[in-house]
């Protein structure tokens, strides 16, 4: 046997060392000891492959501890400026739907369970009262994410067509064949959901003409999609939902981001179900401000079709999702949705908070540290999570300079609550749009133990 290999640490040698009792202690024995067994095997194969690491019994448990900060979902401060940061998890749910969210959770509901009727009901029946006094449409549909509910509206328009040699058609614009991000591709949802693309106009002009030439007798519906994540300028056109909308075939829209009020040109839900699409589809976690779901809205026709199709069953919601979405839409129809939605608030705080909250971080993270230059400066803050590309939210943002800004930008990534910021310049920022409350704290604790 090679002989490093004899020197690895038994794992039961290891847990009894005192560094390895304060892991336990922080991370419970189980998962200690599961990331010790997984550091050892680690270290056995780098040894099998010709390594030569360090084996001791330190180091063995400074690699344990290392896993075991680093996986898991962990809360952390968003000091990026971008607040549906979809890598940090988009948006952030209101008072109301955690609690609505704790209720849910804590014992059992109605969710798939008729109360008056006193047997089963549907689970696709929550929050659709609430999203059709919202958006004007007959009928609504809660999954998964939005991604999910193209495929089934895609799924669902081209439902029933059994002929190989004419196969159902989607109309899409070429200026509007776009990937979202995290692989969503609208020529790949399109094949997914097996109805055949039929490309029309260019990358930068398409008219309703090219739309109407390319309608045929296979041509199942058109596909608007809003280019959530970028812009066209220049020499463009396109056609908007109201013109595709005197098209005899239905138009199906993916917003993306769900705006339900009026910023900047974000496309409204009622407005573009008002503008003639047959359905509307768009996320939770986005401009809505609520969990992570895909919303449709639209014809009872289209809804009751897509209720129907098995690939619906894959994508359900479940009840935590759709009791914090029925308490975010419950603000909006209350009116109250500028106070409550923590997305919102901070997308439209006037910028002289911001400048004051990130000026009294500045003295503070100062105060804590005093060998570091830290003051606030103006910054552009964005909406982020694929909305409103080019819309730039006036901002600030404590400057901390007279260190590395990379190696602290990875301290700050390192502390028990960790805080993201951005290095620009060779400084690194803390944008104070998007921290919420209880971080200033939190930055100021992260900062004092890079000190200590
Ligand atoms: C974000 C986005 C999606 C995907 O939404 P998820 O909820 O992340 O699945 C789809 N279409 C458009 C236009 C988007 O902006």
């Amino acid at each position: 046997m090679n002989s490093a290999l004899r020197k690895l640490p038994a794992v039961d040698a290891v847990m009894r060392t005192p560094d390895a009792e304060k892991l336990s202690e922080r991370h419970g024995i189980g998962a200690a000891t599961a990331a010790v067994r997984t550091t050892l095997e680690n270290l056995r194969r780098d040894i099998l492959s010709g390594e030569e690491p360090d084996v001791s019994e330190g180091a063995v448990v400074f690699s344990a501890a290392k896993l075991l900060s680093e996986s898991g979902l962990r809360r952390v401060v968003n000091a990026t400026g971008v607040a549906l940061h979809t890598n940090l998890g988009r948006s952030v749910l209101s008072e109301k739907s955690i609690e609505a969210v704790v209720e849910a959770a804590s014992g059992y509901s109605n969710l798939e369970y008729d109360l008056s009727a006193g047997k089963r009901g549907s689970r696709y029946d929550h929050a659709v009262p609430l999203l059709t006094e919202l958006t004007g449409a007959e009928d609504a549909l809660v999954v998964n994410n939005c991604a999910g509910a193209t495929l089934l509206a895609l799924a669902a328009v081209i439902a029933g067509a059994e002929d190989p040699e004419n196969p159902p058609e989607v109309i899409v614009s070429r200026g509007q064949l776009i990937e979202i991000g995290g692989g969503f591709r609208i020529p790949e949802v399109l094949e997914t959901s097996g109805a055949k693309l039929r490309e029309v106009g260019t990358t930068n002009r398409t008219r309703l003409a090219d739309y109407e030439h390319a309608i045929n007798e296979n041509t199942r519906a058109v596909l608007w999609v809003h280019p959530s994540n970028f812009a066209v300028h220049g020499f463009t056109e396109s056609a908007g939902v109201d013109e595709l909308s005197t098209l005899p075939v239905p138009v199906i829209a993916d917003v993306g981001s769900g705006a339900f009020y009026p910023i900047s040109d974000e496309p409204k839900v009622r407005d573009v179900l008002r503008d003639g699409a047959e359905l509307v589809v768009f996320s939770g976690d986005k401009l809505l401000g609520g969990p992570q779901a895909g919303i449709s809205v639209g014809s009872s026709r289209l809804i009751s079709a897509m209720r129907k199709l098995p690939l619906t069953r894959a994508l359900r919601a479940d009840k935590l999702c759709l009791a914090a979405l029925e308490a975010t839409l419950d603000s909006y129809l209350n009116g109250t949705e500028m106070d409550e939605l923590p997305t919102l608030r901070m997308l439209h705080a006037p910028v002289e908070k911001i400048e004051e909250r990130a000026w009294n971080l500045a003295r503070k993270v100062e105060a804590v540290s005093p060998e570091l230059s830290v003051d606030a400066v103006p910054s552009v803050a964005r909406s982020g999570g694929g909305t409103l590309p080019v819309y730039e939210i006036p901002s600030f943002a404590v400057r901390v300079r007279g260190t590395d800004a990379d190696e602290f930008a990875a301290r700050l990534r390192e502390a028990e609550v960790p805080v993201i910021g951005r290095v620009y310049e060779g400084s690194l920022l803390l944008d104070a749009r998007t921290l919420l409350s209880g971080d200033e704290e939190r930055i100021i604790e992260a900062v004092r133990n890079i000190r200590g």
